[in-house]
C-alpha cells in the first residue's frame, strides 16, 4: 500500500478541508512520527476500502513574495517526488489568480498524473464560474466542495481507479522481500553496495525518478530475494526537517512492501524515539524484524559490551523484543551476510504452519499446567487452538468466555507458542473464540 495522494494549491484554497474529507475515517494516523509536524500533514484514506496514503504539502507558507514563491515550489517539489498522484487545488470562490498560473506551469511538466481539483464550488452558479479553470490546461477536472463533500466521491473514485493500474503495472514475485530502514547516516547505503556494489547509486537514480522506493534482486551464493531500499534517492534536503520528513514517508512505504525490515541502528547513537515508532509500526504491521547495530567497529568493546548492549536495547523494544539483534560493521563488512542470513530466517519462520495436532498437542498441555483466571465465578476452559490461513502467524483459541481471557494469559500463550515453535522476528497473533 504505498500509493500515495499528494495535495498540493496556494493558501486558503481548501488543502485541509480536503485532507481531513479524505481521511473521514481516519485509521492509524501515523501522526506521532517525530518528522511530521503539524503544518505538513499525512494519513491513511478509506475509501470502499481500499487504502491509500495522503500528504498535506501545505506547510507554512511565509507572506514575503520571494520565500513564498520558493516555499511553494517546494511544495510542489515534495509532491511530484512523493506521490502517486497530485491533487492540484484551486479555489473557485477567489477565481484564478497568478500563483495558480505558475503552480499549473510546473505541474504541467510533472511525470505523476494530476487532477485539477477545484473547491469551494458550492452552488450551480459557482460551477459555471468555475469552468475558467479549463484554461490552465489539465485533462481531469474535479468540481467539488470540500465543505459539503459534494463531488468527493467521484474524485475518489478515480483515484482509486489509478490504484489498480499501479497495482497490475507491478511485477508480482514470490521471492522473500526486505527493506532496509534506519535513519540518515545509518549506513543503508552503504549496505546495500556492499551486498550488491557500487553501480547501485547509478541505477537508483534512475529508479528515483519513476518510484519511490527501488527493488533489486539479489543473486548470489544460492540465496535469492528483493532488497527494497529508499536510500539510494536520497535528495540532498536543505532543511533537516525535510530530511526527516522524506526518510519517515519512505520508511514507511518501503516495510509496507517488505516481509521483513532490517531496522539499521548506529551504534554510538542507540535507538532514536523515530526508530522506534517505525519499529512498532513495522510490528504492527506484521512485518518480520531483524535490528542492526551498525558501526560497531566504532564501539570500545570489553568483555560484556555486545550482551550488555543487547540487554538495554531489548528493554526499548519491548513488549515486542523476540528479535534477532546483529552487532554489524558495514565498513568493516563483519556480519552482514549472517544479517541477511537473520533475514532469511526471519522470512522462513513468518511462513511458518504449525499442523493442529502439534499445535494442540504442546499448547493444551501448557493450559493444563497454567489455566487462565476464573472470572465471575466461571472457569475458562480452552478446548483447542488452530492456525488462522494468514500471511502474519495468527492463532485462534476455541474458549467458552472468548471475552473475559485477559492480556496477562494472552502474553502467556503467546510465550509458550514462541517456547515451541520458531518465531522469532515475526509478531505473533492470539485471537479467542467462541467454541
Ligand atoms: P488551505 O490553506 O489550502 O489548507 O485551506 P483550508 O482548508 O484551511 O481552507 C481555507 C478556508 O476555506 C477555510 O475557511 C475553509 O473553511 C474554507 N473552505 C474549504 N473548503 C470549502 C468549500 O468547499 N466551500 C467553502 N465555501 N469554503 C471552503
Ligand atoms: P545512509 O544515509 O543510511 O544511507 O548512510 P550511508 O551509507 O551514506 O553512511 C553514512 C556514513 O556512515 C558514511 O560516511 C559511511 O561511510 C559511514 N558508515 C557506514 N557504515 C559504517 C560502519 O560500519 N562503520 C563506520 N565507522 N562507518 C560507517
Amino acid at each position: 500500500m504505498a500509493f500515495t495522494v499528494a495535495i498540493v494549491g496556494r493558501p486558503n484554497v481548501g488543502k485541509s478541508t480536503i485532507f481531513n474529507r479524505l481521511l473521514e475515517q481516519r485509521k492509524a494516523i501515523v501522526e506521532d512520527i517525530p518528522g511530521v509536524t503539524r503544518d505538513r500533514q499525512y494519513g491513511i484514506a478509506d475509501w470502499n476500502g481500499k487504502n491509500f496514503y495522503v500528504i498535506d504539502t501545505g506547510g507554512f507558507v511565509p507572506d514575503t513574495e520571494d520565500v513564498f514563491e520558493r516555499e511553494i515550489r517546494k511544495q510542489v517539489r515534495i509532491a511530484m517526488d512523493e506521490a502517486s498522484v497530485i491533487l492540484f487545488v484551486v479555489d473557485a470562490a477567489s477565481g484564478m489568480t497568478d500563483l495558480d498560473d505558475s503552480m499549473a506551469d510546473i505541474l504541467r511538466r510533472s511525470t505523476k498524473p494530476v487532477f485539477l481539483v477545484v473547491n469551494k464550488v458550492d452552488n450551480n452558479e459557482r460551477l459555471l464560474e468555475a469552468s475558467e479553470f479549463y484554461s490552465l490546461g489539465f485533462d481531469k477536472v474535479f468540481f467539488i466542495s470540500a465543505m459539503s463533500g459534494s463531488g468527493t466521491g467521484d474524485l475518489l473514485d478515480d483515484v482509486t481507479e489509478l490504484m489498480k493500474e499501479e497495482k497490475d503495472a507491478e511485477e508480482d514475485t514470490d521471492l522473500p522481500k526486505f527493506a532496509i530502514i534506519g535513519q540518515p547516516n545509518v549506513g543503508k547505503s552503504s549496505l546495500l553496495n556492499a551486498l550488491i556494489g557500487e553501480e547501485r547509486t547509478i541505477v537508483s537514480d534512475v529508479a528515483g525518478t519513476t518510484r519511490d522506493t527501488i527493488h533489486t534482486r539479489y543473486q548470489l551464493f544460492q540465496k535469492d530475494f528483493i532488497l527494497i531500499d529508499t536510500a539510494g534517492i536520497r535528495r540532498k534536503a536543505k532543511v533537516h526537517e525535510d530530511l526527516e520528513f522524506y526518510s519517515v514517508i519512505r520508511a514507511i512505504k518501503a516495510l509496507d512492501e517488505a516481509d521483513v525490515c532490517l531496522l539499521l541502528l548506529d551504534a554510538e547513537k542507540g535507538i532514536t524515539a523515530q526508530d522506534l515508532t517505525i519499529y512498532s509500526l513495522a510490528a504492527k504491521k506484521g512485518k518480520g524484524l531483524v535490528v542492526l547495530v551498525n558501526k560497531w567497529d566504532l564501539v570500545a568493546k570489553e568483555t560484556n559490551t555486545a550482551r550488555d548492549y543487547e540487554k538495554t536495547l531489548k528493554q526499548r523494544l519491548a513488549p515486542f523484543n523476540n528479535v534477532p539483534i546483529l552487532f554489524v560493521s558495514v565498513k568493516e563488512k563483519t556480519r552482514i551476510f549472517k544479517a541477511i542470513e537473520a533475514a532469511l530466517e526471519v522470512y522462513e519462520n513468518r511462513k511458518r504452519k504449525i499442523p493442529t495436532s502439534e499445535l494442540n498437542d504442546k499448547l493444551l498441555k501448557a493450559i493444563e499446567a497454567y489455566h487462565p483466571p476464573v472470572v465471575r465465578g466461571h472457569p475458562i476452559k480452552i478446548k483447542y487452538v488452530t492456525q488462522l490461513p494468514t500471511a502474519v502467524p495468527s492463532f485462534a483459541f476455541f474458549t467458552n468466555f472468548p471475552d473475559d481471557v485477559k492480556t496477562p494469559y494472552r502474553n502467556y500463550l503467546e510465550n509458550k507458542v514462541r517456547e515451541n515453535f520458531a518465531f522469532t522476528g515475526v509478531p505473533v497473533r492470539i485471537f479467542f473464540r467462541k467454541k
